[in-house]
């Protein structure tokens, strides 16, 4: 080990900076956070530093100090309080000059991108006070370390600081209740991954804290669990938000419907158990009824349980029926929003929903039948400048398609239907509200399938990105194709 990483108390400690420019204002904003006395040293200061150094002043802190000077060694020798001096000038020999003068001192020296003349280094850091995660290289590859501090940001709930407080606030309290070093481990592994957790990123910090404190005063008694309704998208797996893949990956239950991609079932804590709870076209193996009831007596079985959604939870994906119940049972939950069909499939056939253009405005429409027959409100539908986007509208894309035209849309208006949007499978097949039922019939595409309507649709032979361009497939080209 060429370094060892510590964590340096600044409170009030005096850090010298030579340099006035950008690189030493970035080090003086951290050292800054850190709240250290900073006295910076520096022939001309920027802007920023200047601002800095009036409002430091402005509010009577006193922790900014600017020295308008050559570097020189009696400058430093003036300040023997100084714990870290660093040498941030744009001259390599004047840097390593002032490192050595702190090394002469015993005192911690950083030269910026000199590595082999420092004492000590900055790590990358991603800050969630009181919990910090500080990443390096011992300078050998800036770049790796940048591109590891971003997968520790996704990693790391934002609401994490608060729940590292909250844990701060209750250490004593806890170490007091569980002398035995095991007990208060298990007690804290429950609070960081369960319902105190979920609350504290969720901002709900009283509701944190009282569920600490109940757990902490009735730690022998049995707890309810629960229940997150997450949306898991449209297939890739890479549209899931960090939110989702984290419940998913702490859930001890996951029931999922058919919509949700293999790819995506992957990603869930492999110990979890898995309960499919999908109804196929016409086939109902289980009733919403029966879903509901499940979710709630996982729940107050203790459990974690993640109920994965294809798209989003809260469109045409009755989430919030099995939310409606869970409320009634008190249990608590969450709902988790995820890329729905109609943004997913839209983005990866390369058809903007809105454009200036060509529509103003989007709607989200079921096709589907209800006891056989298609109520939609025709004479919305076919209003000019908007973009109709149909979900469950396969089986009745010909009525759907004939309607438009019969209450007044152009049998030219163009047309697309997605099959299997954003997977390896999608296919796009395009044309116009005439003849679309007969490319669509021909090609027989397999549910999931997205049908988009509008003449945004004709942007999509020019805009088209994802997948090999033989998953598409044109039929007549219509007259207000742009390409
Ligand atoms: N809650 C989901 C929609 C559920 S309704 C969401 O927000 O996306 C089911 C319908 O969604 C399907 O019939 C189909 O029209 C559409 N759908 C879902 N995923 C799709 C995909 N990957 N490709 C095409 N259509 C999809």
């Amino acid at each position: 080990m060429d370094y060892l990483p510590l964590f340096h108390n600044l409170k009030g400690r005096r850090v010298v900076v030579v340099g006035g420019g950008e690189i030493a204002l970035r080090k003086v904003r951290l050292v800054q956070e850190a709240s250290a006395l900073i006295t910076i040293i520096a022939k001309d200061f920027c802007v920023d530093l200047l601002a800095m150094a009036a409002s430091d002043e402005a509010a009577g802190c006193n922790g900014l100090e600017l020295i308008t000077a050559s570097y020189e060694h009696r400058l430093l020798l003036q300040y023997p309080d100084t714990v870290l001096v660093i040498a941030a000038t744009n001259y390599r020999a004047l840097n390593r000059t002032v490192s050595e003068h702190a090394q002469a001192a015993n005192i911690l020296s950083n030269v910026v991108d000199d590595p082999g003349f420092s004492t000590v280094i900055f790590p990358s850091i991603v800050d969630r006070s009181p919990i910090q995660v500080a990443i390096s290289s011992g300078g050998d590859a800036p770049v790796l370390v940048r591109l590891l501090r971003t997968r520790f940001e996704s990693l790391l709930p934002a609401g994490m600081a608060k729940l590292g407080a909250l844990a701060g606030r209750f250490r004593e309290r806890v170490k007091d209740k569980f002398s035995n070093g095991a007990d208060r481990k298990a007690f804290w592994e429950e609070v960081f991954y369960g319902a105190v957790a979920e609350q504290a990123y969720a901002n709900n910090l009283e509701e944190a804290e009282r569920l600490l404190v109940d757990k902490l005063e009735h730690s022998d008694r049995f707890e309810t669990g629960e229940v997150y309704l997450v949306g898991g998208g449209p297939g890739d797996p890479d549209l899931l938000t960090f939110k989702a893949l984290r419940l998913m990956q702490q859930a001890d239950i996951v029931l999922y419907d058919r919509l949700v991609s293999p790819q995506v079932l992957n990603l869930v804590r492999r110990d979890a158990t898995r309960i499919y709870v999908g109804k196929t076209a016409g086939d109902h193996p289980v009733t919403q009824d029966n879903i509901n009831q499940k979710l709630v007596d996982y729940a107050l079985e203790g459990n974690r349980v993640v109920r994965l959604k294809g798209g989003d939870p809260f469109i045409f994906g009755r989430g919030g029926e099995e939310i409606e119940t869970l409320a009634e049972h008190g249990i608590p939950f969450q709902v988790v929003p995820g890329i729905t069909a109609a943004s997913g499939c839209a983005s990866y056939a390369g058809i903007p929903l809105t454009h200036r253009d060509h529509a103003q405005s989007v709607r989200f429409i079921t096709g589907h039948m209800r006891g056989g027959k298609r109520d939609l409100n025709w004479p919305e539908l076919v209003l000019p400048n908007q973009t109709l986007v149909f979900y469950m509208g396969l089986s009745g894309l010909e009525t759907i398609c004939q309607g438009l035209i019969t209450h007044g849309l152009d049998e030219t208006t163009p047309a697309a239907l997605i099959e299997k949007g954003t997977t390896e499978a999608q296919q796009v097949l395009v044309g116009d509200l005439s003849s679309l039922p007969d490319i669509v019939r021909q090609a027989g595409p397999k549910a999931p399938t997205l049908i988009i309507v509008g003449h945004v649709v004709s942007l999509q032979s020019k805009l088209s990105w994802f997948n090999n361009p033989a998953n598409r497939i044109e039929g007549t080209i219509n007259k207000n194709n742009e390409s």
